[in-house]
């Protein structure tokens, strides 16, 4: 008799059994869903305190978004060291569209989807690049008005003969402003800016993966002012917006990655919901603070309402199902949503514990 002739050996099977949920309890995956869950505390606080009728039934749903989850697990090799392969099998998800859970599920099947989309072309040709499109910041009661012109004068941007892409993938964020620093480098963390009347700043911008023309890279190159003069006139800025576009290294999955995950992250930051009145540095009370969040939730509410965060076009619409990624957002569910893989495991919320706790389901 053979080792693999005898029947398995059932402390063995928990053992494996126990590091897969270890795995995963040390996974990036149940670390963001667990941020994200506690992320809902002070977005129901808001909405239950807004006096508002349509913000109390938000609250409510939220409340009892996905106290269980069910998901997939198994284990993956991969060159990093074995990894925990989780897949949302079953929630009861609260739809609320500034819900940080239903975001990050939404975000996580998205990227699942595009992820599968692309993995079907053709990634060691040079062809894409990644464009950032901002405008000036507007206050908050504006953004819905400058999102729909920002839409507007991309599509007359993209179609211009002249714009050397084929294809693109469009998200939009927004951002609040913040003051920065003295030891900000890259983001500013300082209090929320307010405009002269008092209201909070927005920070609209679109993250774009573009499909580039056969030769862009050997002989259609523009610069950076190019594409800074052509979205200031399709704009009609009268002003240089901030304009950024690099080259997506062609072979190198990490900056694939990257890029494809930049753009479909998000569309707004649950910490802005938070009334982070305090220095990170020191602790202290920003002398200037005002608290923000349910201000910034309320605004965004309603100037978010209906708009679409993900667009496609072009060569990258032929062969990502628009749809399925617009379900998603207005549903929740994709196409396919039930794995065959691994082990089902059922997370519940320990509200003293503040996270999901993991246990193997028998089937
Ligand atoms: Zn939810």
């Amino acid at each position: 008799m053979t080792a693999l002739d005898r029947p398995p050996d059932s402390k063995k099977l928990l053992a494996l059994t126990l590091t897969l949920i270890e795995l995963f309890n040390q996974s990036p995956k149940c670390k963001r869903i667990t941020v994200a869950k506690r992320h809902c505390d002070p977005v129901i606080d808001h909405y239950a305190s807004s006096g508002h009728p349509h913000h109390f039934r938000f609250a409510e749903r939220m409340l009892n978004c996905s106290p269980e989850i069910l998901i997939r697990l198994c284990s993956e090799i991969t060159s990093e060291g074995v990894i925990a392969k989780t897949s949302i099998e079953n929630a009861r998800w609260c739809h609320c569209r500034q819900c940080p859970l239903c975001q990050f599920a939404k975000a996580s099947k998205q990227r699942a989807v595009l992820f599968k989309a692309f993995g079907t072309t053709d990634l060691t040709v040079q062809k894409y690049a990644f464009l950032t499109l901002t405008q000036n910041n507007v206050p908050l009661d504006q953004l819905r008005v400058t999102l729909t012109n920002m839409t507007y004068s991309w599509h007359k941007l993209y179609r211009r003969r002249t714009f050397p892409a084929v294809g693109f993938l469009r998200s939009m964020e927004v951002t609040m402003q913040r003051q920065r620093m003295p030891w900000d480098t890259k983001k500013n963390t300082g209090p929320a800016v307010r405009s002269e009347d008092g209201q909070l700043m927005a920070h609209p911008h679109f993250h774009i993966l573009l499909d580039m023309e056969e030769d862009y890279f050997e002989r259609g190159f523009k610069t950076t002012e190019w594409f800074v003069g052509q979205w200031r006139s399709a704009l009609k800025a009268d002003y240089n917006p901030i304009v950024h576009i690099k080259k997506v290294k062609a072979g190198n999955d990490e900056d694939f990655s990257k890029a494809l995950l930049e753009t479909c992250k998000y569309t707004v930051k649950p910490a802005d919901f938070a009334n982070d009145l305090l220095d990170s540095k020191t602790s202290k009370i920003y002398s200037d603070a005002k608290p923000h969040g349910a201000e910034w939730l309320y605004g965004i509410t309603e100037q978010l309402d209906g708009l679409r965060s993900l667009g496609l076009g072009g060569t990258i619409k032929k062969f990502c199902n628009e749809e399925e990624l617009h379900q998603i957002e207005d549903t929740g569910r994709a196409n396919n949503e039930q794995s065959q893989f691994g082990k089902l495991v059922k997370l519940t919320w320990d509200d003293t514990r503040r996270s999901y706790n993991a246990v193997e389901l028998d089937e």
